[in-house]
């Protein structure tokens, strides 16, 4: 059986042209539940979801408390769901659902355990492709993580891989890294990712920054890395400048004015300040891990 993870928020628009969508492309698939985890939406996209429900009792309904964001919403259909192998998407219809059935086939031949969408084409604005373009390009070299670049959440797993991501147990998540983190034998799929069918992103591009520095601090010591050489750096240069300066002292050859002084100042302590703040990144996300709240709450379960 085959279990579709789909997280909404506020899109009630776009839901009934997704159902149809899916439903037809897994007219063939003779198994399958699809899973929404409503994530707190404030329109109506819970009521369209019930109507349907009555109609298809496929359709399974996960109520979250209130809106979780992304990464929590599609942990809590992964948590509830009962398929042999699970399929994550985006309610937008930016991940075509006509690939399921293909990706079902790969993974059905035993040959690979995910298969994952890669993203040939992106049709979006070109602010965020950019913005993502950078980050992947960041992000697969400094995590050492094999195909990531190019790949997001549209994946279909198997349940053993589902364990192996679940025991993951994170709570500043980023599903797209661990899901490359477990390993197993991946391949991927190409698509066009289009633009969004109806309705504004629902992932401001802060909540994409916010998603892409959770991945880096998860997946790499990148931000580290940066510390560390920004400050062999700074060390080198303040060394050659106590030089200069020990040698003017000396000879008397050039008195320093209170430029050099108040640069030194500024440079010095800017750079702290910033290594202050990327420690308190890790403080706080070791903070957030010990706090180990629940990613989520239920309100109630249509299954
Ligand atoms: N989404 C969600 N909770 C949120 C924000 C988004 O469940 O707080 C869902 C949204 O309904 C969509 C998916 O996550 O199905 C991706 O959102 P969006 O299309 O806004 O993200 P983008 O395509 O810009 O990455
Ligand atoms: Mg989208």
């Amino acid at each position: 059986m085959l279990s579709v993870v789909i997280p909404v928020y506020n899109e009630s628009p776009l839901i009934l042209t997704l159902l149809d969508r899916i439903k037809e492309s897994l007219k063939e698939v003779p198994g399958y539940e699809i899973i929404f985890v409503n994530d707190g939406s404030s329109d109506n996209t819970l009521n369209i979801l019930l109507t349907e429900r009555e109609l298809d009792k496929r359709i399974k309904i996960i109520d979250l408390s209130r809106n979780f964001g992304h990464q929590a919403a599609i942990t809590a259909g992964l948590e509830n769901s009962s398929g042999d192998y699970i399929a994550i998407m985006d309610s937008d219809l930016q991940d075509p659902p006509e690939l399921l059935p293909k990706m079902l086939d790969i993974l059905r031949s035993k040959e690979f355990d995910v298969v994952n969408g890669f993203r040939e084409k992106r049709n979006e604005g070109v602010f965020r492709r950019w913005l993502t373009s950078i980050f992947h390009s960041l992000f697969s070299r400094s995590s050492g993580l094999q195909q990531i670049e190019n790949t997001g959440h549209f994946s279909m797993i198997t349940r053993e891989v589902l364990q192996a991501v679940l025991e993951i147990k994170e709570k500043v998540r980023y599903i797209p890294g661990i899901r490359a983190y477990v390993g197993y034998k991946q391949t991927t799929i190409s698509y066009s990712r289009d633009e969004r069918f109806s309705g504004d992103p629902k992932m401001a591009t802060t909540a994409l920054i916010k998603l892409a520095s959770d991945a880096l601090f998860a997946f790499s010591r990148l931000p580290l890395k940066i510390c560390l050489w920004l400050g062999i750096t700074g060390v080198v240069l303040f060394f050659m400048a106590g030089i200069y300066v020990l040698i003017s002292k000396i000879t008397g050859w050039a008195p320093l004015g209170w430029s050099s002084t108040l640069i030194s100042i500024y440079f010095l302590g800017s750079i702290q300040l910033t290594f202050m703040g990327i420690l308190g990144e890790y403080i706080y996300r070791t903070y957030k891990e010990s706090q180990n709240r629940p990613l989520y709450f239920i309100r109630e379960k249509f299954m």
